[in-house]
């Protein structure tokens, strides 16, 4: 591993660097910490399109650019400094277009890459997985997908759906066969599925900052052709298990609150030691110093999840100990944030006092989420045990 990157690299950066400064100014966008990456907003979407700047790790023959990784890395590290809105294209270009050149047929391929990588109308994602009673345990979906001719009838429930709303097509795990005894793991098919298919109803759930993030989805004898079905019949947990790696394995899981890591070091760079009190202002230095080691920690760990992808490998592991590390070091962020303003941390955007124009509250309030969405810490640690130290199962 290297640990520089190379002149090639920081020209690369300093390339979206100087396009999202521009973009910032003109006032395209503004910086909001809430959600796990900025946006949605397709204009802007198309504009990265254009630049080549979605999809850029796939081959060249699906329209990518065939680079690496890591420069994956930068490019995504750029855009969360400044949260960039990013989020119409990021769950297609992260998860839906390496899981359909891993798994998808001839027609899956040639209709949905070329649309996704320019940021087309209809292709904005969302991920159902997730149900009532199988979350961290995924193979426990009950959803059924029931094949009748050409056709598979949907059956069940969703929930903790990001996007759901505004989402053009949805990345499913349903179970295909319905025998119970047979385990889910070997039960369940992944599918695409048309968020506007007579049968599906969205519901909001405003989550404790009061956002619509995420939704129920309810599908009641929803009909969707066999095409839409990805890989194998019940072969769609093994596929489902590889595409984790890489929803875990982003910068994203440490990047979410970064403006506020960047508003804190600069509120504490006008403190006045005299003013503040000696004792304290010294607790505050050690604090910031601290975040800073565990922030650089955290952002070496994701570029090495990406380095091992470059090698060819699978990043299982790797990639759960970097987002349990990650996503933790986001709440100590949180915290030595609250614990260095004070009570003003509390009051929300708009209000007078809010520290940090409310974004210290907002994070707050989005803080507890880091640790679960896509894989709690425990199931993390889990894996890290398994599948990292070869650790026996019980
Ligand atoms: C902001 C946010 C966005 C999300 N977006 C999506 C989305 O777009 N699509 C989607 O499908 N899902 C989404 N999710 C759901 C997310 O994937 C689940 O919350 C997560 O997998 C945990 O599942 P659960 O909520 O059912 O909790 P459970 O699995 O019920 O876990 C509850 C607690 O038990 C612990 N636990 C469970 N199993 C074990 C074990 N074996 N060992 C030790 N501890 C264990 C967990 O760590 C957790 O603390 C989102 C969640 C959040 C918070």
């Amino acid at each position: 591993m290297r640990f520089v990157f190379t002149d090639e690299q920081n020209k690369f950066r300093q390339e979206i660097r100087d396009f999202l400064k521009s973009e910032l100014d003109a006032g395209t966008f503004s910086v909001d910490v809430s959600g796990l990456v900025g946006g949605p907003d397709q204009e802007f979407s198309r504009k990265m399109a254009e630049k080549g700047w979605i999809g850029i790790t796939w081959p060249k023959k699906y329209g990518g650019q065939g680079r690496t990784y890591v420069e994956k890395m930068i490019l995504i590290e750029e855009c969360l400094r400044v949260k960039a809105p990013i989020g119409y294209h990021f769950s297609a270009d992260r998860q839906v277009g390496p899981a359909l050149m891993a798994f998808g047929s001839d027609w899956q391929k040639d209709f949905f890459l070329p649309k996704i990588i320019k940021a087309e109308d209809g292709m904005q994602f969302c991920l159902l997985f997730s149900e009532p009673n199988a979350g961290s345990d995924l193979a426990a979906v009950t959803t059924k997908a029931v094949k009748e001719g050409d056709y598979y009838i949907i059956n069940g429930q969703k929930v903790w759906t990001s996007a759901g709303h505004v989402a053009d097509f949805g990345w499913m795990l349903a179970r295909t066969n319905t025998d119970s005894s047979v385990r889910g793991h070997l039960a369940c098919s992944e599918f695409m599925i048309d968020m506007k298919s007579p049968g599906i109803t969205v519901r909001p759930i405003i989550n404790i900052a009061g956002a619509h993030s995420f939704n129920e989805v309810f599908f009641d004898d929803v009909k969707i052709h066999k095409k839409y079905l990805v890989g194998e019949e019940n072969g769609g947990f093994k596929q489902i298990m590889a595409q984790m790696d890489y929803e875990r394995a982003g910068i994203e899981r440490l990047m979410q609150n970064y403006p506020l890591f960047e508003q804190l070091k600069n509120h504490v760079k006008e403190m006045d030691k005299d003013k503040d009190g000696g004792y304290f202002y010294a607790w505050v230095r050690d604090q910031v110093a601290q975040l800073e080691i565990e922030y650089n920690i955290g952002r070496l760990l994701c570029y090495n999840t990406a380095w091992v992808v470059d090698q060819g490998q699978k990043p299982s592991s790797q990639a759960a100990l970097t987002k349990a590390y990650c996503t933790q070091y986001e709440q100590r962020l949180n915290d030595v944030a609250t614990k260095i303003m004070g009570p003003v941390s509390q009051i929300k955007q708009g209000a007078p006092w809010a520290a940090f124009d409310g974004d210290l509250a907002a994070c707050n309030l989005w803080g507890p989420s880091y640790t679960l969405q896509g894989g709690s810490v425990e199931v993390l640690k889990n894996i890290i045990a398994l599948r990292g130290l070869g650790l026996p199962r019980k």
